[in-house]
C-alpha cells in the first residue's frame, strides 16, 4: 500500500470531512433500530493519534476520546483540549498502573477481574473517588483475548457490586475478527442479551445503561444489535503508524 504524506491541512480537513460522515451513518443505524441518533455515542478512539489531530476532532464536536494505554494518555493529556470532552480508558489495563489513572478518566472500559475491580475501588476509596467502569466481556472465549468469559460473568458482576469505589455502568466488548456479518451478528446479539440480562436483575450498585461495542469496520451492526456507544479510530483519523 503506498503511504502518502498527507499535509497537516490535509488531514484536519479528513477529520472534519470523516466526523461528519461517521455520525450521518450512527444516526441512520440508531434511527433503524428504533432509537434517537443521540442515543447512540460517537468515542474517538485516540491511540498513537497525536494531540493536534485529536483537537481537531473535539472542534468538530467530539465530546468523548478513548485511550488505551495509561502512559500514553498521561502524556498527552495536558496538551489535549478536554473542557468539554470526556476520556476513558479502552485498553488492557495492569494492576500496578491503577493508582496512576484512578481520578485521571471518567471511565474505565476494561475491567476484566476481581483483582483488577478490586485494585480500582480501594486506590477509589483512598482518594474518595467512585470509578465508573464497563465490564469487558471476551464474547467470541477466545484464548489470546482480554476480558472475562461469559460464563464467569455474572459473579464478576456480583462481586464488584459489593465494591465502594467503582460502579459498574455496563458492558463493552471486542468480538472476534471476522468477516461474516451473520457471525459477528451472533457475538453482538449475544452481548446485548447479557446486558438486558444484567439490567434485569437490578442490581444494587450497578446501573446497567452503556453497552460499548462497534469499531470502524462494524460500528453500524453493532448499533443494529444494540450498542450505545461505538469506539470509532481508523475510520476518523486514518490508519494508525506505530
Ligand atoms: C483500537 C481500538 C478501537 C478502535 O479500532 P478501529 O478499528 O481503529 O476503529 C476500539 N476499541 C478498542 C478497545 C481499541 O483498542
Amino acid at each position: 500500500m503506498k503511504m502518502e504524506k498527507l499535509s497537516i491541512e490535509e488531514r484536519f480537513s479528513d477529520i472534519d470531512y470523516n466526523v461528519s460522515v461517521i455520525k450521518e451513518r450512527i444516526a441512520e443505524a440508531a434511527i433503524k433500530s428504533g432509537r434517537n441518533e443521540n442515543e447512540v455515542r460517537l468515542m474517538a478512539v485516540t491511540k498513537t493519534v497525536e494531540p493536534v489531530f485529536i483537537n481537531r476532532a473535539i472542534k468538530n464536536g467530539i465530546d468523548l476520546i478513548g485511550e488505551n494505554k495509561v502512559q500514553e494518555f498521561l502524556g498527552k493529556k495536558d496538551f489535549l483540549e478536554l473542557s468539554d470532552c470526556e476520556a476513558h480508558l479502552i485498553g488492557h489495563l495492569q494492576t500496578n498502573k491503577v493508582r496512576q489513572i484512578v481520578g485521571q478518566v471518567s471511565m474505565i472500559q476494561s475491567v476484566d477481574s476481581a483483582k483488577l475491580a478490586n485494585e480500582i475501588s480501594k486506590r477509589g476509596e483512598a482518594a474518595g473517588i467512585v470509578t465508573p467502569c464497563l465490564v469487558e466481556v471476551n464474547i467470541g472465549d477466545e484464548e489470546s483475548k482480554t476480558g472475562i468469559g461469559f460464563d464467569e460473568l455474572f459473579e464478576l458482576v456480583h462481586e464488584i457490586s459489593a465494591l465502594k469505589g467503582m460502579k459498574i455502568c455496563g458492558l463493552m466488548t471486542i468480538p472476534p475478527i471476522c468477516d461474516d456479518m451473520a457471525m459477528l451478528d451472533k457475538y453482538f446479539s449475544k452481548m446485548h442479551r447479557l446486558f438486558i440480562d444484567i439490567k434485569d436483575k437490578k442490581l444494587d450498585n450497578v446501573d446497567m445503561s452503556i453497552l460499548s461495542m462497534g469499531m470502524s469496520s462494524d460500528y453500524e451492526r453493532a448499533i443494529l444489535n444494540g450498542s450505545n456507544l461505538v469506539r470509532v479510530g481508523t475510520a476518523l483519523f486514518g490508519h494508525r503508524i506505530y
